[in-house]
């Protein structure tokens, strides 16, 4: 594995409760992050690890170190999308005018039945390419056909939690299959492979019944895994659940879950008991805020999930109805929103928002010694957006608040360097490991296919 400096960066840091930018640089070595050091230090750290500090800036170095000028760029810690259905792709702009409901019903699976393997790991190649190239060093999936996804993973080499999806509401044989299914994906992971890992997914609590819901339950106590499920998504769900399982949603995940960690997508219909449920549970709520707009699920009230120590994190949804995968889209309008249901109160800010896309997500998918922040012995999980005054950022002029800047003024278009596990797969806005023309080219004649 190479190694990596990044030298001269505005380098996003967690300092106690805040965040700070810092004139930095960073060695990656194997795959970590070795060392940050200020100038200062350059000399002592390029003799340390034997670096060749005359020829720091051009190729022909001493060893094979791969050096990234970070001038005009924050180097902040890669983007963690906690809800996604990597190959969903495929349904960009879809939902225009549907209920969430009658989209699934008769947007979403007639076609979900036609899918082929190669169509999953075209669509997922599709998303890996979107992720990589705005910012998302990690996504947690949710979704079937999981062996191409993760076919799609190892190529895209993107830090995935991968899952299969479980439900029965066509019955007792599918849950079985699915379940068999999910086993097989698990029970064929590559052990050495520590980008990709595994969570139990019950589809909703509204497409599966109890039993679907136990089985869930034994497949994570069974394995130790996490579970990733949606949870009071929208208003319609409510008295399904109800309906469904005789009692209410809260009481239906303390039944099954409550000494399981849990991620919840969405919760945007969580009432003020829920929250007092919630609060002393091992739980994250993923919020989806486009994705929730778009359907017209109203918006959750991140504000006080937060205020009452619930960790809150952020997600895209699949495109089908978060529209992309642009993680600076969703920090944006996640903090946006806030104004929208707080009239003149004390919300969440951009440096809440930036810890959701990053630290949060990382302790929701129990990885926050991994990833999540730049800190020494972590692993190399990094972004750089580029800050430097030109035309493309000319909404960032004047960059008095390089914070409030990241989330208001950049979108993923402004992501210049996208490293993960240390391996650099974007450079100047070049993908470096796929070739982006092919997968677009097979892609367009999936989807003429299947539409
Ligand atoms: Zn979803």
């Amino acid at each position: 594995m190479e190694e990596v400096l990044i030298e001269n960066g505005n380098v996003l840091l967690f300092k106690n409760n805040d965040i700070i930018i810092k004139k930095l640089n960073i060695l990656i070595k194997n795959g970590k992050i070795e060392k940050l050091f200020s100038d200062n230090e350059k000399n002592k750290v390029y003799e340390e690890y034997n670096i060749n500090a005359s020829k720091v800036g051009n190729s022909d170095t001493l060893k094979n170190i791969h050096i990234i000028d970070a001038t005009d760029k924050v180097v902040m810690p890669g983007l963690i999308n906690v809800h996604a259905h990597i190959p969903m792709s495929i349904f960009r702009e879809t939902t225009e005018g549907c209920k969430l409901y009658d989209w699934l019903s008769k947007k979403i699976w007639p076609v979900e039945d036609k899918l082929t393997e190669e169509d999953v790991y075209y669509a997922s190649m599709l998303s890996y390419i979107e992720m990589i190239s705005t910012g998302t060093t990690c996504v947690n999936d949710h979704y079937f056909i999981s062996n191409a996804i993760r076919k799609a993973a190892e190529d895209a080499k993107v830090r995935t939690v991968l899952t299969r999806v479980l439900m029965d509401s066509d019955g007792e044989d599918g849950l079985k299959q699915r379940v068999e299914e999910f086993e097989k994906l698990y029970e064929t992971r590559d052990k050495e492979n520590s980008l990709i890992t595994y969570t139990v997914s019950p589809h909703s609590m509204y497409t599966c019944s109890d039993k679907a819901l136990e089985k869930s339950r034994e497949l994570a106590k069974r394995y130790n895994l996490p579970v990733h499920i949606h949870f009071l998504e929208s208003i319609d769900e409510i008295e399904d659940i109800k309906n469904k399982h005789g009692i209410p949603a809260i009481d239906v995940l303390q039944k099954y879950f409550s000494d399981i960690h849990t991620i919840l997508a969405h919760g945007v219909k969580i009432s003020d008991s829920d929250l007092e449920v919630l609060k002393n549970m091992d739980v994250a709520i993923v919020h989806n805020p486009v994705s929730n707009m778009r359907l017209g699920c109203k918006i959750a009230d991140t504000t006080k999930y937060l205020q009452n120590g619930v960790n809150v994190c952020l997600g895209t949804d699949g495109q089908g109805s978060g529209s992309n995968l642009d993680m600076f889209e969703a920090m944006r309008v996640a903090c946006l929103i806030q104004g929208g249901i707080h009239e003149n109160e004390e919300r969440l800010n951009a440096k809440d928002v930036i810890k959701m896309a990053t630290i949060n997500g990382a302790k929701a998918l129990q990885k926050e010694n991994e990833i999540g922040s730049i800190e020494e012995g972590k692993v190399a999980d990094i972004i750089l957006v580029d800050i430097s005054e030109k035309l493309d950022n000319i909404t960032m002029v004047p960059n008095l608040n390089k914070l409030a800047n990241l989330v208001y003024n950049t979108s993923g278009r402004n992501v210049d360097t996208t490293i993960v596990n240390g391996n650099v797969l974007m450079e100047n806005r070049i993908i470096k490991n796929i070739n982006v023309q092919e997968v677009i080219n097979k892609y367009n004649k999936i989807i003429k296919r299947l539409f």
